[in-house]
């Protein structure tokens, strides 16, 4: 049975797309920015940036 501890994003980029976009936080600290991602099938996940590292961490259970 799997297991993930509670708490772990289910991914991690290396980037964010905050960067992509032009708007990440390090130059632009509050510019509106998405929260959420559709998925194909419907899932709802939620995005956290951090970009002191620039990292983008996507969950699940938004
Ligand atoms: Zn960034």
């Amino acid at each position: 049975m799997e297991t993930r501890p509670d708490g772990a994003p289910l991914m991690v980029c290396k980037y964010c797309i905050l960067s992509e976009m032009g708007h990440c936080r390090k130059e632009r600290p509050l510019e509106h920015e998405p929260r959420y991602l559709q998925s194909a099938n419907g899932v709802r996940l939620r995005l956290v940036f951090d970009c002191q590292r620039c990292e983008m961490q996507v969950w699940e259970n938004a």
